[in-house]
């Protein structure tokens, strides 16, 4: 690299950290905030992110609670062993999702969340209820322990890949009928329509600018990793900060960081610095595994892997085939959004969105991590690794692990796999070209 480059390079490791600061002010600012609620006499509402309904709470100034982001956060700093020990000790099954015997266990050991500061009790259970089933058994469990009221949001599944007239009928009745009087009770503010249109309007402008990152990875190099980056990258949008102003600044500093990169031809920074060579492009189906987080990203960074498309970005929101909040359309967009999310849609949806991103961002291949704990994304896997590589004529590749349970994280059978997989990919390349 000529020493121009490498200033420039210095440069971008610079303006990647302004994105990166910014989105931690955000986040320790918002928890802050909940630690003061009980003084404050601010709301706040639990949530899940698949189907959120952000901008609505904002419009009545509740502050949203996103229980499994607390487990993940939990896991990165080495708590969920001793948070899902304690849940299994009070009864809960080793069998069940471990988000969720990761925030009991952080509600028993006094619901400290990820910044060090406790977390105000629900003052209402929101369930957007999208694709999986353990939302309803986790928040009945809540219910039970904080006595909270809940408000349900039954979403369709999208079954036969399509959203219906009624469907979307159903969903807006029950936003207009049951969500939005009961967030007006608890809040004490009439719904202000045009309120919501505002931060529609800001989510609109946001997710422009997280689906110009994610397509980054078109290029060659890529100048991100779509999955142990691209994690970073949804944050605020799945969280608690779409329609907000920080998250449009959050989304165009870090669009304005990529582009730079990109202008610069530099591949992703990784926790141990950058990828000097792009030697494999993959993409990646299901969560990453939160308890060895640096360590997992490492084994594919240390192999020139990259990372150029991910189902799990699209957990909390499919934008990169079109679909935007809409200011003019508020609580369609909404029943759209929710019903849109992934774990909303159906395999052959899945299959065909995976193999367009295989072909679209000319991946080597799909690589599954399954994760023991989630059925919304693990039932009908191993049929969807077959599926694309059928139809891509590239080759799969097939790991297991868990969300937070460190018990299942097994580096030396999870590497193997990885190096099997590259290998049978540079194989592959050179039998095309003998
Ligand atoms: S089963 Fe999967 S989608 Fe459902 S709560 Fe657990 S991690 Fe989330």
């Amino acid at each position: 690299m000529a020493s121009s480059d490498k200033s420039s390079a210095a440069k971008t490791t610079v303006q990647k950290d302004d994105s990166q600061l910014r989105q931690k002010r955000m986040i320790a600012e918002h928890f802050t905030r909940l630690a003061r609620a009980p003084e404050t006499g601010e709301k706040s509402v639990y949530t899940f992110v698949p189907g959120n309904l952000t901008e609505l709470l904002r419009c009545f100034d509740l502050l949203p609670v996103l229980p499994e982001i607390n487990a993940l956060q939990s896991a990165m700093r080495g708590k969920s062993k001793a948070y899902i020990a304690l849940a299994e000790k009070l009864g809960h099954s080793e069998d069940v999702c471990t988000y969720v015997k990761c925030d009991l266990g952080m509600m028993k050991s006094g619901n400290v969340g990820p910044t060090g500061e406790r977390l105000p009790n629900p003052d209402l259970l929101l369930l957007s209820y999208t694709g999986c089933f353990t939302f309803l058994k986790w928040f009945e469990i809540l219910r039970q322990e904080y006595d909270a009221p809940i408000a349900l949001l039954h979403v369709p599944y999208q079954a036969d890949g399509k959203i219906t007239d009624a469907m979307l009928r159903y969903v807006v009745d029950q936003l207009r009928d049951k969500i939005i009087p009961a967030l007006e009770q608890l809040s004490g503010k009439k719904y202000d329509e045009d309120r919501l249109k505002e931060l529609m309007a800001r989510s609109a402008e946001a997710e422009d600018d997280l689906v110009w990152v994610l397509q980054s990875a078109r290029n060659r190099p890529s100048p991100i990793d779509a999955y142990f980056g691209g994690v970073y990258y949804i944050g605020p949008i799945f969280t608690a900060f779409r329609g907000s102003p920080e998250a449009v600044d959050y989304y165009q500093t870090l669009r304005s960081e990529i582009e730079s990169r990109l202008e610069h031809g530099l591949g992703p920074v990784t926790p141990d610095g950058e990828i000097d060579e792009e030697r494999f492009r993959v993409v990646v189906e299901g969560p990453p595994n939160w308890t060895h987080f640096r360590e997992f990203w490492k084994m594919f960074a240390d192999e020139g892997a990259v990372v150029v498309a991910s189902s799990y970005t699209k957990v909390g929101g499919v934008y990169d085939f079109g679909f935007r909040h809409d200011p003019n359309r508020p609580l369609e967009t909404l029943a759209e959004y929710c019903m849109g999310c992934y774990t909303n849609l159906n395999l052959p949806s899945r299959v065909e969105m995976l193999t367009r991103y295989v072909l679209d961002y000319d991946a080597d291949g799909l690589l599954i991590n399954s994760i023991k704990s989630c059925n919304s994304f693990s039932a009908g896997q191993l049929m969807i690794l077959r599926e694309v590589e059928n139809r891509t004529g590239r080759p799969g590749g097939f790991i297991e692990s868990d969300l937070v349970d460190p018990r299942y994280f097994s580096a030396a059978n999870i590497r193997t796999r990885l190096e099997s997989y590259f290998q049978m990919i540079e194989q592959k390349r050179s039998e095309a070209v003998a």
